[in-house]
């Protein structure tokens, strides 16, 4: 089986939290409360795993998916207000600020700790990519049963697919079928 393409630095992070879930055979690297924050901790977003909530693993995968969908518009989706607002509420939830380290560069950090703050370093990394021209290369796939987020290495961006002997070939036949029931 081909790799999929992975990404490095923030947009590697990023890249990271939405595939997080595979959602063609539902593997979710947040199954519960402690993996949650225990993945969180791996990837450097918390300092020490603290216990977790059930509505801490909501709101964990309430954001991996608004993140999903602003993605999708570098695929050339529309972005949802839904997802926004999620987003949005993230940042406001773990206070979000602006500051200044003591190597002089600046960077957003949540005021707060635990799941919430964890997930303001979430929605700083998607900040922070954004500002990358590497951003409109993060892409879904374009299998509405895979929407895997993956990094299009072409160089005139145009993969479609995370991988095309799988996703794509698969979404072709499916349009083939749909064209020959049609006619
Ligand atoms: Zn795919």
């Amino acid at each position: 089986m081909e790799d999929r393409e992975t990404a490095d630095g923030v947009l590697g992070l990023v890249q990271a939290y939405v595939n997080s879930v595979d959602l063609e055979d539902g593997t979710d690297a947040f199954g519960d409360p402690n993996t949650l924050t225990a993945w969180l901790v791996a990837h450097g977003l918390m300092r020490q795993a603290q216990p977790g909530t059930e509505a801490d693993l909501m709101h964990a995968k309430a954001v991996r998916e608004a993140i999903r969908g602003l993605i999708g518009a570098n695929s050339g989706l529309a972005v949802y207000p839904v997802d926004v607002a999620t987003l949005n509420g993230a940042a406001a939830a773990s206070g979000l600020r602006a500051r200044f380290g003591s190597d002089g560069k600046a960077r957003l950090e949540p005021e707060v700790g635990g799941v919430d703050g964890a997930l303001g370093r979430v929605v700083a990394a998607v900040f922070t990519a954004m500002g990358e021209e590497t951003w409109a290369r993060l892409k879904l796939c374009g299998s509405n049963t895979c929407r895997w987020a993956f990094y299009d290495r072409s160089r005139n961006q145009s993969s479609r697919w995370c991988r095309m002997a799988s996703c794509g070939n698969r979404q072709k036949a499916k349009r083939f079928r749909e064209r020959a029931k049609a006619t």
